[in-house]
């Protein structure tokens, strides 16, 4: 068991930053936070492996900090080298270095090239892979189609990346090359605190097989004839950040939010392995794809060294002391290291040992450095193939999965519709019931074992000689969960503030990998979008209804309009309706005042009349006989109409007998006058002194038929219009 080996490192300040403060004073391995100008704030000091001041160079730092390291992974041992810290404090200076000043990669590389060159009694292969995670998806940068590769986990192998290219070589410029063409695929932004921010975690992985050159002659192996497989990892992390201070938005700010997600899942994992109370639960690694493939780096077979950096900015204290927050926790985790053999086919080295000796054996006699070069290329071969055998196996792996899963769901749909019928009907369900609850884990058995693959490669108990017991994990890595939901600000802090989390209220996965896997019609990712599209649907659904609503929440407003409209028009129409229906009594009224009124004109008209019997009289008489025919006539329609029930065609005849009459009348009336007009004419040539009072009468009789015929015309006009106006 071996402490994680923690280091800080304080970069220099930066001129457009505020420089002329230094708030951290850093004395041997002790880093502490100082007053301006002043002595040291109790309480905020930090003691480390190492900590480096601003003068440091890369250098300093390979040779105190990763050497070591280095070395016991060409001896071996996995190890694990990660720079953390918050953005802009100088992890890519630290990892990548500048021409000037090469960082940790470059000097790793150099190293195990220069030590292996050392190693006279040892055969090495090396094979270099480089990924970066951005946004929670695993990207190969030395073949940017391989994209949203999966972490995988088996006996043989441990935790690796599915899909990942790994390139054999065989010296450091190779690599160096390799890394120039990856670099150029790695995710870079820029934002307020770096002009040329990671926007991805990056993982530079080296795998060394070594073998002693001293064993038995060609194909022949004995038990001793181990191979050892160490894996190095280079990591180079992104930075926490607080969009507040790097001012991002839109792509930028999604990236922050994954980079600060899993740096929290980073931080809580670190916090369970350095509480040793803890130590035996639960550990979150599958909750980042970061933390899952640092697995082994962190608590596991593994050594590991952290270089922590910070900035010494006064802007900066927060996040630096969240920083050496993390740190001081690292320091408590332990690793318990092992040197990896392997006596199986699983090493490269074995399988290649004999094609390349039969090659050597083959090309005796040709030119050393062509020979070196066919070995080479037909080392990459064969990783071509080997990959392609490993990615036909994890398809085969996958499909019998799948078909086990689905299997199982489809039992499960089964049991419930079993289940379902069985509390419909009355019947003997409960029988049925008992039997079904005990066949599924027995079916499954039986089902997994049809399914089960055939096995490509023996792997006897022996298989691994020294492996960490984490081999004993299942052989598959679930995905972890969605990440977008992660407010910032807050994980920022949880991040910075030495937020503990409590893990076991973490969303953890399950142990048993049958839960974490459904079939893959039902996989997460499926069920996210099952849901999705659903939640789409009910949303168009429900825009469908408002928007139906609101069409009929419309029409109802018109007709309410509508209604009111017709309602005042009702209102109107019944007042008209009784103006109407009191017009005939008012004008019974009127005719009844207008007949007292004739009737008196005439009564005064006939005093005039001296006997009586004069044609005047005469006339006088015929047109009160007429009025009074007409006011008859008048008032039996006006009668009519104020009481409607009493209409009958008895009363219509008698106003049919009053017209008659009235015509009659009215002819006599016109014949006497003209009789009487030309009796006067006669008598005037007779008696010609004319006296002065016929001329009057004469005149005035004239006059007053010529008044009582208009005044008849218009009575007679009037009554077929009162008729109308009330019919
Ligand atoms: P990070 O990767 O942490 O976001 P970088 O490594 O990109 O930060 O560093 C930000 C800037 O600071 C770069 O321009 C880098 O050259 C500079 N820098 C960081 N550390 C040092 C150092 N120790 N010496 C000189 N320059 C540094
Ligand atoms: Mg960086």
């Amino acid at each position: 068991m071996e402490k994680i080996c923690v280091a800080v490192r304080v970069r220099p300040p930066i001129c457009h930053e505020n420089s002329s403060s230094n708030f951290w004073g850093v004395d041997d391995n002790q880093i502490s936070l100082h007053k301006l100008h002043g002595s040291p704030i109790s309480g905020v000091s930090y003691t480390f492996d190492h900590v480096f001041d601003e003068n440091c160079s890369n250098s300093d730092i390979y040779e105190l900090l990763t050497k070591d390291i280095i070395h016991a992974a060409v001896d071996g041992f996995n190890g694990t080298a990660f720079a953390y810290g918050q953005t802009s404090s100088g992890k890519t200076f630290t990892m990548n270095g500048s021409s000037n000043d090469p960082g940790i990669i470059h000097r790793a590389v150099n190293d195990i090239f220069q030590k292996i060159n050392m190693i006279s009694d040892r055969e090495f292969l090396i094979r270099v892979s480089y990924m970066e995670i951005y946004n929670e998806e695993i990207n190969d940068l030395f073949a940017v189609e391989n994209q949203k590769l999966q972490i995988h986990e088996n006996l043989e192998r441990g935790i690796f990346v599915a899909g990942l290219r790994e390139e054999i070589v065989n010296n450091a410029e190779q690599v160096m090359k390799l890394l120039e063409s990856g670099e150029v695929n790695r995710h870079f932004g820029e934002t307020n605190m770096n002009a040329r921010s990671s926007r991805s975690h990056t993982i530079f992985r080296v795998v060394i097989e070594s073998k002693g050159k001293d064993t038995g002659s060609f194909g022949d192996y004995s038990s001793s004839d181990a191979i050892r497989v160490s894996v190095l990892n280079l990591v180079d992390l992104a930075g926490s950040e607080r969009i507040a201070k790097t001012g991002t938005g839109g792509v930028r700010l999604k990236e922050g939010k994954y980079i600060n997600k899993s740096l929290m899942v980073l931080g809580n994992v670190i916090n369970k392995l350095s509480d040793s109370a803890k130590r035996r639960a639960h550990i979150p690694y599958r909750d980042s794809k970061l933390t899952r493939i640092l697995q082994p780096a962190l608590g596991g077979n593994a050594k590991t060294s952290i270089i922590c950096t910070v900035a010494p900015e006064e802007i900066h204290i927060e996040e630096t002391k969240g920083t050496l927050l993390f740190a001081s926790r690292a320091k408590r985790v332990t690793n318990c290291a092992q040197v990896n053999e392997v006596l199986t086919d699983a090493a490269l080295l074995k399988r290649q040992k004999l094609e390349i000796e039969e090659l050597r054996w083959k090309l005796q006699g040709s030119h050393a450095e062509v020979l070196e070069q066919e070995i080479l290329k037909l080392r990459n071969d064969m990783l071509k193939y080997e990959l392609e055998r490993e990615k036909l196996e994890m398809e085969l792996e996958k499909e019998r999965r799948s078909h086990k899963e689905r299997d199982q769901y489809i039992r499960d749909q089964l049991m419930m519709i079993e289940n379902l019928s069985s509390l419909v009907s009355d019947g003997d369900g409960s029988s049925s019931q008992g039997s079904m609850k005990e066949s599924p884990t027995e079916e499954c058995h039986n089902r997994g074992d049809d399914f089960k693959t055939p096995c490509f490669k023996a792997a006897p108990k022996a298989f691994v000689a020294k492996r960490s017991n984490y081999s004993q994990l299942p052989d598959f890595s679930p995905l972890p969960d969605s990440f977008s939901d992660v407010a910032d600000e807050d994980t920022w802090f949880k991040i910075n503030k030495g937020y503990i989390a409590d893990l076991d209220s973490l969303q953890t996965t399950p142990a048993r990998k049958v839960q974490s896997f459904p079939p893959e019609d039902v996989t997460p990712n499926y069920l996210n979008k099952k849901y999705k599209k659903e939640l789409q649907n009910l949303k168009r659904r429900l825009e469908l209804v408002t928007e139906e609503k609101n069409e009929l929440q419309r029409k109802l407003a018109e007709d309410i309009e509508v209604k009111d409209r017709l309602k005042g028009d009702i209102s109107k129409l019944k007042q008209e309706a009784l103006l109407a229906r009191e017009m005939p009594q008012r004008l019974c009224g009127s005719v009844t005042s207008f007949k007292d009124t004739y009737e008196e004109v005439l009564s005064k008209m006939q005093r005039y009349t001296f006997d009586g019997k004069s044609s005047t009289a005469k006339l006088l008489r015929c047109i009160s006989e007429i009025g009074s025919i007409l006011f008859s006539t008048m008032e039996t329609s006006i009668s009519n109409t104020t009481d409607r029930h009493k209409l009958s065609s008895e009363n219509d005849s008698l106003i049919q007998e009053y017209n008659k009459m009235l015509s009659e009348k009215l002819k006599s009336t016109i014949t006497s006058l003209i009789l009487s007009e030309t009796a006067s004419s006669e008598d005037k040539q007779t008696k010609t002194p004319c006296s002065c009072n016929f001329e009057v009468v004469a005149w005035s009789r004239y006059h007053v038929s010529i008044l009582v015929l208009f005044f008849v015309m218009i009575l007679g006009y009037f009554v077929p219009f009162f008729r109308t106006l009330i019919f």
